[in-house]
């Protein structure tokens, strides 16, 4: 049991201060706006103690609970996605070198990260500096820790990759925490990415954790604890210069009990056996005309969702004209310009931008990346203002198909691209 051992509640302080003390700049679950989002964390009293929420379709509302847990709700409004992959970054800055242009061009005096620059006559660029200090997730969630997998497999496993997220993403340590409690519209027993994270990571086989924390006895003072679990030699390390107690199997099963609670307590699921084809056949499919007559094209789906990650660019100039940015921001496939080129977008209507949504998510990201792009959160049911559910969306297309299979239906229509 050397692995498993006992953290009091007066200990998180101590592992915060710990990871501080090693140079981490540990970001987890705040309180803000009356939301839980993603923060910096200097000390547990940073941690939305005694906060539990309310998640349904088109609703999400923060409550104050009657125990004093420091992890009492499901999926924050905001993931660990923006700790890697922020909203908006700048990726380089140009300037022009007025002596430079009257001298035809001279100048070569930039600087960037990488310590050197690109410099064209009179104009010089400089790639944006990036922040070096290593990460510590705290509570990251298994949902969202699966999420975090999944773009470390796009943007740092591939030929080409993000330099910006591997920059961001090395030497990070995460602490997870085990749900316990999760929302109405969690589904990620039924993705197999929740609510205890798995201890390796399926792709790759690399630890999940360093440490697991599983909250236990929230609601009896003399009681309350985390079991900690230790996944990798950093995380041995960090915990060897904390105070804890030996855990016995008494402690491991409790543990173990949190995570099958939650996981009963799930009432949504999407069938993983089956979804993959249900979308691949459905390209023709009648729901896509319903679904469409409810989504407000507002992108807030793509935007909480985790693994999304869209993005576009931007250039702005000063009134000048000395200098100017180029900015990479998220973007949305129910952006109508986001799939412009050459004379129009190629996904005009709603339900064609809905489709490719759905369709990435639970088929073709499959094909693409050998894994589903959904990790169960959530969030896209809860942040949607017309309450569209992609587990009842999966589910309708996927009775449909089975009708249509069925002895007395019609063919499967051939897929389609546009429409
Ligand atoms: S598609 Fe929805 S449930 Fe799935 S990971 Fe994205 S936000 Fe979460
Ligand atoms: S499904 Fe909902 S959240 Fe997504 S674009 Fe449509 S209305 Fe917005």
């Amino acid at each position: 049991m050397d692995d498993i051992r006992i953290l009091a509640v007066s200990g998180l302080d101590a592992l915060i201060a710990e990871l501080r003390s090693r140079g981490y700049r540990v970001m987890g679950p705040t309180l803000r706006d009356d939301a839980i989002v993603t923060g910096e964390i200097r000390s547990a009293f940073d941690l939305p103690r005694g906060i539990g929420d309310e998640q349904e379709p088109a609703r999400y509302r923060v409550r104050q609970r009657e125990d004093g847990a420091f992890f009492g709700f499901a999926a924050p409004a905001q993931s660990s996605k923006p700790v890697f992959f922020p909203a908006e970054e700048v990726l380089w800055r140009g300037r022009r070198d007025r002596a430079a242009t009257s001298n035809h061009g001279t100048s070569n005096h930039g600087t960037s990260n990488h310590g050197s620059a690109n410099s064209d006559p009179g104009f010089t660029v400089e790639r944006d500096h990036l922040d070096a200090q290593p990460t510590a997730l705290l509570g990251v969630r298994s949902c969202d820790l699966r999420a975090v997998q999944i773009h470390d497999a796009v943007l740092a496993g591939r030929t080409h990759i993000d330099a910006h997220y591997v920059a961001r993403r090395e030497g990070t340590f995460v602490v997870a925490v085990a749900c316990g409690v999760p929302a109405a519209t969690c589904f990620c027993a039924s993705m197999g990415t929740g609510p205890r994270p798995a201890d390796a990571d399926p792709g790759t086989g690399e630890p999940s954790y360093d440490l697991l924390l599983t909250e236990v006895a929230a609601s009896n003072q003399d009681r309350h604890h985390f079991v900690l679990e230790i996944g990798t030699d950093a995380g041995r390390d960090v915990a060897r210069a904390i105070e804890t107690f030996p855990a016995d199997f008494d402690d491991q099963h409790e543990a173990l009990a949190v995570t099958a609670h939650a996981a009963s307590l799930q009432t949504r699921s999407i069938d993983t056996a089956t979804v993959h084809d249900d979308l691949r056949a459905s390209a023709e499919s009648s729901r896509w005309e319903d679904v469409a007559s409810r989504c407000l094209s507002c992108t807030n789906c793509t935007l909480v969702c985790p693994t999304c990650f869209c993005t576009t660019v931007e250039d702005v100039s000063d009134l000048t004209g000395d200098a100017a940015e180029r900015h990479r921001v998220w973007d949305s496939c129910f952006s109508e310009d986001f799939t412009y080129i050459h004379g129009g977008p190629t996904r005009e209507s709603v339900k064609a931008r809905y489709r490719q949504w759905i369709t990435h998510k639970l088929s073709s990201w499959e094909d693409q990346f050998g894994m589903l792009g959904c990790v169960g959160c959530g969030r896209c049911i809860t942040w949607c203002p017309a309450g569209i559910d992609i587990t009842e969306e999966a589910a309708a297309l996927g009775r449909m198909r089975a009708d249509s299979l069925a002895p007395t239906g019609g063919a499967v229509p051939a897929a389609s691209r546009r429409v």
